[in-house]
């Protein structure tokens, strides 16, 4: 019996309700190749180039380096990707390094997924990024031999996917208010902080719109007594959270200011994976997830089991990114309280068809894994 016949007839199988011959009958992308019965991986570097210049607290930047990932496997592809925003020490070479070290095909099992992400994991220490590029493509090429969207495979209900925000970042009033208007469709925003006019920033905010707000000081805050000051006068202006309101070595401030604080602390670059979820819990209200942070879509849904079991609050986010990365980790957003999906958003040249933002909400697909067809 050949692999896929024992697929579809196997457990898993059952699962799917359309075979790989239906999948490609869609439209969805196909290799015509001999059937190896093993993983092949291959890469590429992208650069992405953004919409507007993106300023946080302590950057500035007009693209984002990316690599682009396949894996093949009897003809089905998939699609993986690895954002590496500076400050997060990866860079395209040392993707492609990372990359070029794996060897996927001694694997002829691929759902052999806690095996594979483990020999992945084990080649090199950190490489969030790079690991995360093969995690999104091992999902997504899973869930087209299953046929199934990762959401369905999860158990979770699309209409739970929460609305996202939209980054308005730190700029000139001018290009505030027109970034505002072209927030139009977003039903939450997110503003950028950690500068001395903040204030400034939400007042022309709130000169456009009464939408509520999500704060995000990427680490910017430096004194606790103005932070609180802060998000009294932010829940005054209808913010829903504060995310990363210093450096993430302040752990003793966070936690004064969490006791205090009338709005949720958010956890963003204090945490990456798994073991820091339990960190997290003793001085934030909750964490903010991201792919390329959790090394993809296996630890991330791990680290969204536990949280919430912990009663914590639950964000998923990005990285600029394609709607490659931004449709995998919105296959969480049915678990989460917030999303901040948009990184696809803020790029002029996505390679990849996704996950949409339908009226503000994340709209998923029941495109199988992680729903994206290459443009
Ligand atoms: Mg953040």
């Amino acid at each position: 019996m050949d692999r896929r016949k024992f697929l579809k007839g196997s457990a898993l199988g059952l699962l799917a309700l359309a075979s790989p011959i239906s999948i490609s009958a869609m439209g969805e992308p196909t290799r015509k190749t001999t059937k190896s019965g093993r993983l092949n991986l291959s890469f590429r570097p992208n650069e992405l180039k953004l919409r507007h210049a993106f300023n946080l607290a302590r950057s500035s930047r007009t693209t984002t380096p990316d690599v682009l990932v396949e894996i093949e496997y009897d003809g089905l592809i998939g699609y993986g990707e690895a954002s590496m925003p500076p400050y997060l020490g990866e860079s395209i070479p040392s993707v492609m390094e990372f990359l070029g070290k794996l060897d996927l095909t001694q694997f002829s099992d691929p759902f052999r997924l806690e095996e594979i992400l483990a020999y992945v994991d084990g080649v090199a220490p950190d490489n969030r990024a790079a690991k995360a590029s093969v995690d999104i493509a091992l999902h997504d090429l899973l869930g087209k031999i299953m046929g199934q969207p990762w959401y369905k495979i999860w158990g979770l209900s699309p209409e739970k996917a929460p609305n996202t925000s939209y980054t308005i970042g730190i700029d000139k009033p001018d290009v505030v208010r027109q970034k505002v208007d072209e927030a139009a469709p977003y039903k939450v925003l997110k503003v950028k902080m950690g500068l001395d006019n903040d204030k400034e920033l939400v007042e022309i905010i709130r000169s456009k719109t009464d939408r509520p707000i999500c704060v995000d000081a990427n680490q910017g805050w430096t004194d606790k007594e103005k932070a609180l000051e802060m998000c009294y006068w932010l829940k005054e202006r209808n913010c829903l959270f504060v995310e990363q309101p210093f450096d993430k070595s302040m752990i003793e401030e966070t936690a004064w200011l969490r006791e205090r604080s009338p709005l949720p602390l958010i956890a963003d670059e204090f945490l990456q994976r798994l073991p820091d979820v339990i960190r997290a819990y003793q001085v934030y209200d909750g964490i903010n997830i991201k792919l390329m942070k959790s090394t993809g879509m296996h630890e991330a849904y791990k680290m969204a089991v536990l949280a919430k079991s912990l009663g914590m609050k639950l964000m998923v986010g990005c990285m600029t990114e394609t709607s490659c990365a931004v449709s995998a980790a919105a296959q969480l957003s049915p678990m989460v309280d917030w999303a901040d999906l948009d990184g696809n958003l803020l790029i002029a040249n996505d390679s990849f068809d996704g996950m949409k933002i339908v009226d503000g909400k994340v709209t998923l697909t029941d495109l199988p894994g992680i729903g994206v067809k290459p443009l």
